[in-house]
């Protein structure tokens, strides 16, 4: 079923109808604006079986054209006339119209003129035929309201008064029949009308109800898997990152690198990496308190963030005290651009760090490495290992800079 607009998408609204559903007594319409939903969903839901049905009705009334040879030669151009030249062409009209999705609102006022139509034109057959045979057409009125009712699945409220009218014309038509009749006869026929309308009164009433309590636990079921989507999204966006600084975890690392290794490795690029290690760390947590050591990682995994820039650039905390910058498709010179920018970067923010013993503020060291892969399991460690050196080099050349491991 094509997406409704919806007037209402408040959860409340759906559970407080279906909670209360056992105490709305006899009433239907559930109020605005669930009810303005409901009527679109209807309209929606039915229109295949209004098609199906307006089809099947120009069938009947074609078929149903044997009704007219029972009448006398003389009389038989009007009842052919009713059928071909106004019902057919109107029936053929609204399966027309019936299609269009913006005419939705109007399928249950289009059903029950419909119906009343097509009792009508039967009604006037009647009416015009003196033989007493003309009662066959005053019957088949009967057979309308059922299709209409039951078949096109009239709603209730438009059921009532079109059974009332039916019931009505078929009255009036009785008693003003011009062709002969016992009483008996017409009371008879009047009867099955007016109990055929009942009996699809209750069944349209039954229907609707349940299609309402369906649509319900429908909507109900939607909001609930909404919930679900979310607390599922929720939850894989946890299961990547990393509680203290909101990066990527060393899970989403490791299941990053492997990915991007393989997709490099059938592309033919190389895959570069980052291990950034903050400098005298330890001794940042002496000065200051293990508290303000875990802020200020937290503002050097928010700078490392803002450097992976393209689509498969991962910033994550690889462990303690060191991050990882993974820089799919870059060479280590270009990786290593990144690298000093991102050391100047931390330099100029000016943390102090006081007890650091190469500076007064706060530095990272950061080892660069890069490699084609070549479809080998070691590549992803070997990279890893490579980036490493590289950051043990930087370490021991004086710290806040970073180093390549081809200059190692
Ligand atoms: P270097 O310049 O050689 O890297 O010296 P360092 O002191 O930074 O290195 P070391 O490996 O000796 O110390 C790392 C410190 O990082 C030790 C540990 O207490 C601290 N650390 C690791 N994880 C956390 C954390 O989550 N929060 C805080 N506040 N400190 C952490
Ligand atoms: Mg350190
Ligand atoms: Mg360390």
């Amino acid at each position: 079923m094509a997406l409704l607009h919806r007037v209402t998408h408040d959860r409340a609204v759906y559970e407080a109808a279906w909670n209360s559903r056992n105490s709305y007594g006899w009433r239907l319409p559930f109020g605005e604006p669930m009810e303005s939903d409901f009527l679109a969903y209807y309209a929606e839901r039915y229109r295949e079986h209004m098609t199906l049905g307006l089809g099947i009705g120009a069938l009947a009334m074609l078929l149903s054209v044997f009704e007219d040879f029972f009448i006398p030669v003389g009389e038989r151009n009007f009842p052919l006339f009713i059928r071909f030249g106004l019902v057919l062409p109107a029936v053929c009209l609204l399966f027309i119209l019936i299609q269009r999705p913006s005419l939705a609102r109007w399928q249950q006022p289009i059903l029950m003129l419909s119906t009343l139509g097509g009792a009508t034109a039967f009604l006037l057959m009647a009416f015009f035929v003196t033989s007493s045979l003309g009662r066959i057409y005053i019957d088949t009125v009967m057979l309308i309201q059922i299709f209409g009712l039951v078949l096109l699945r009239m709603q209730f409220s438009y059921a009532i008064p079109s059974v009332l009218m039916i019931i009505a014309g078929a009255s009036f038509a009785l008693l003003r029949l011009p062709f002969s009749g016992s009483v008996h006869d017409h009371l008879i026929g009047l009867m099955l009308i007016t109990f055929a309308g009942l009996l699809c009164l209750v069944a349209n009433y039954l229907i609707e109800r349940s299609v309402r309590s369906d649509y319900l636990q429908q909507r109900l079921l939607e909001f609930r898997q909404q919930d679900l989507e979310a607390s599922n999204s929720n939850l894989q966006k946890l299961l990547r990152s990393d509680a203290l600084t909101g990066i990527f975890n060393r899970r989403h690392f490791d299941n990053h690198l492997a990915d991007e290794f393989r997709r490099a490795e059938r592309a033919n690029y190389p895959m570069a990496l980052l291990m950034i290690d903050v400098d005298y760390f330890k001794s940042y947590n002496d000065t200051y308190g293990h508290q303000a050591g875990d802020e200020v990682l937290a503002g050097v995994a928010q700078t490392l963030a803002t450097f992976a820039r393209r689509p498969g650039d991962v910033a994550a905390r690889y462990g303690g005290e060191e991050f990882a910058l993974i820089l799919p498709g870059s060479s280590e010179e270009n990786a290593m651009v990144i690298a000093e920018e991102i050391v100047a970067d931390i330099y100029a923010q000016n943390l102090p760090h006081k007890s650091s013993r190469i500076s007064d503020r706060l530095t990272v060291s950061i080892g660069v490495a890069s490699l084609q892969p070549d479809g080998m399991k070691q590549n992803e460690a070997a990279l890893i290992a490579n980036a490493d050196q590289a950051l043990y080099l930087a370490k021991n050349t004086g710290r806040n800079r970073a180093r390549s491991w081809s200059s190692i």
